[in-house]
């Protein structure tokens, strides 16, 4: 495939790039010398997984549990009476755990799912908002072997039917408010057997339901952790549904290994740090980095039931004095829209590292992250199926504003064609992966064809994204490979466009499709959320058309731009591109069970 690539020159900004917000006294301070990853070509050219293992505990024989390396050993690490989690409810209400603390509790819930009779492999859902009994729960069930099925909380009642039943859950874990999307679809689950309600009175419950508070205080808080195989499945997580239909992903205790590692060297977390993930624990980020990697380097986690709006999550930070921030550009975006005057009326001056996944990052937002906050925003780039970081902007290299990174030490990325081979530097293609990290996905539950497909060509694991890769081995994004728009013979990938829309002051999100035309084959469409105090008008479109032309390229500027309130997105908050493409051409939307309510 012999296709075009913008070869923009970014300039790449530094740590020690000068900002308004932090003097070069606070940047030291801020950029001790010391980081966890010092030199990455060094560690690239030497690391090995097998040395990783020697981080984490395992049992005699090899056997391994996720939850004992998360919670368990740091009964004996100095780290007991440590905090392992700050919940601040929904009402901002603080309450504080320690390792010890959640030690005892999902000792309790361990043994209270085996007293319902949960056995190694059984699929345990958990459906509850971020309160301390998801953490509990999450670990419990790790502990005895059975697979944790994160679920989030503003999941309809369609969305929950389609994941108990695909992955016929024996036991679902909610509250008394999220029950009711439940009850109405409870004769469609044979399976499902018991039903656990944080919270709730056991005389006001029904047949098959159990108070979680009741079974918790009869269970002892004695409980030996399952010494597992290495490859007994820990958790099954749904993919966001950005593409299509969401795919059941079934990972193992053995990834604890990427966790731990990831987590040290990318969010490089130490001791004295106060960690807060942003991303619900029903996505992959917010049950990996939320929960596992965190906490198996005994990092202290910040949690917080609330939603979101720009103040409240400037207050949680300020609050805890939150020092690493991993986050996601949706958020990013509409923290910009904003504005930098909020920034201004925190201190904010506790972070001192700042991340992003989840979709494409625009170079705006990090040259706007430099500005308010004085530090860069560090992307990086997985997939539920990749089951942890594999590609990112590490602290110790300069950041070049639109990259994702480049591969992790011990992972081998590359950028093919269709056929599997390499192509050239600065040439898109195919973002490929060499199958062997520890988190990579076991199986597509029950979906032996779909889980081959994504190893269908030399041994590749084809993640599904177009992207690119510069002369210095930096991996550049351009779209999902679908989404990838061929007009007039140019491949343009919908993020550079969206990227260069969102650079014009008016424009605070947009979303890009290829639209068919038939002179052009495609022509290019954005969808665009107007940012605040600008309003629609035929003058506005064209200089933002004119914009986007100017500084991109005259063959990739949108011909049409509709403006909309919002975007679809998932419940996740990415963009649905192939929504909007639907709606566009009047086709039927496929599934939408991800897609976010108003
Ligand atoms: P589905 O597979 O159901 O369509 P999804 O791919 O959005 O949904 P996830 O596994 O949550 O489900 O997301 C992984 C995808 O998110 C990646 O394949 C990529 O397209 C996008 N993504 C994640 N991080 C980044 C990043 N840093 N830059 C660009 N895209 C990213
Ligand atoms: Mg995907």
């Amino acid at each position: 495939m012999k296709v075009e690539t913008p070869q923009k020159k970014e300039i790449a900004v530094t740590e020690h790039e000068k900002h308004p917000k932090a003097t070069k006294q606070e940047i030291i301070k801020k950029f001790p010398v010391k980081v966890n990853l010092e030199n990455y070509e060094e560690a690239y050219a030497n690391f090995d997984w097998a040395d990783a293992k020697k981080e984490l505990s395992y049992f005699a024989g090899g056997k391994i549990n996720a939850a004992y390396n998360a919670v368990d050993r740091h009964m004996h690490d100095g780290r007991r009476n440590k905090v392992a989690l700050y919940c601040i409810d929904a009402k901002n209400k603080l309450e504080k755990y320690t390792f010890q603390d959640i030690y005892h509790l999902s000792n309790r819930m361990g043994n209270a799912l085996k007293d319902l009779g949960v056995k190694k492999g059984d699929r345990v859902f958990v459906f509850l908002p971020r309160v301390l009994e998801l953490y509990v729960a999450t670990i419990g069930i790790a502990k005895v072997g059975g697979v944790v099925g994160p679920l989030f909380s503003a999941f309809g009642p369609d969305a929950l039917r389609d994941r108990l039943q695909d992955s016929q859950a024996k036991v679902l874990i909610t509250t008394p408010e999220l029950k009711g999307k439940i009850d109405g679809i409870k004769d469609q689950l044979p399976d499902l057997e018991y039903v656990v309600v944080v919270g709730a009175d056991q005389s006001k419950l029904g047949p098959g339901e159990l108070s979680f508070d009741v079974l918790m205080n009869e269970a002892s808080p004695e409980l030996k952790c399952e010494q597992l195989d290495p490859e007994h499945p820990l958790y099954l997580l749904y993919t966001s549904g950005t593409t299509g239909k969401p795919k059941g992903v079934l990972h193992v205790h053995n990834d604890i290994i990427g966790h731990h590692m990831t987590s040290k060297w990318v969010l490089d977390l130490r001791d004295d740090d106060v960690y807060w993930c942003t991303a619900d624990p029903g996505w992959v980020t917010g049950t990996v980095y939320g929960i596992f990697g965190p906490w198996s380097n005994g990092a202290s986690v910040v949690t917080y039931e609330g939603r979101f709006d720009a103040q409240s999550w400037y207050e949680v930070i300020d609050r805890m004095n939150v020092t690493v921030w991993y986050t996601a550009p949706t958020a990013l975006r509409m923290l910009m829209k904003a504005g930098d005057e909020i920034v201004y009326q925190n201190s904010l001056n506790s972070l001192r590292h700042i991340l992003s996944v989840g979709e494409p990052l625009n170079p705006e937002v990090v040259r706007w992250g430099m500005k308010v906050y004085g530090l860069p925003i560090h992307d990086n780039w997985w997939q539920t199926e990749t089951g942890m970081q594999l590609i990112a902007n590490l602290p110790c290299m300069p950041i070049k504003p639109g990259s994702m990174g480049k591969p992790l030490p011990g992972i081998e990325a590359s950028v093919v064609d269709d056929e599997g081979n390499p192509v050239e530097p600065g040439q898109l293609g195919r973002l490929v992966v060499r199958p062997g990290w520890p988190s990579m996905l076991r199986e597509v539950w029950r979906n032996e064809e779909k889980f081959n497909e994504y190893f269908r060509i030399k041994g590749w694991y084809f993640s599904g994204d177009n992207a690119w890769i510069d002369e210095e081995g930096y991996f550049w994004f351009v779209g999902r490979a679908d989404d990838v728009i061929n007009t007039a013979g140019h491949r343009v990938g919908p993020f550079e466009v969206e990227s260069a829309l969102v650079e014009h002051p008016a424009v605070a999100e947009a979303g890009v499709i290829g639209k068919p035309d038939k002179e052009r084959g495609e022509i290019i469409k954005a969808f665009v959320v107007l940012a605040n105090g600008f309003s629609e008008s035929e003058e506005l479109i064209v200089q933002i058309k004119e914009h986007t032309k100017k500084n991109l390229a005259a063959h990739a500027y949108p011909r049409e731009i509709e403006i909309r309130d919002t975007l679809p997105k998932t419940r996740s908050g990415k963009i649905m591109r192939r929504l909007l493409k639907a709606w566009e051409l009047g086709l039927p939307t496929g599934d939408t069970s991800s897609l976010e309510e108003d």
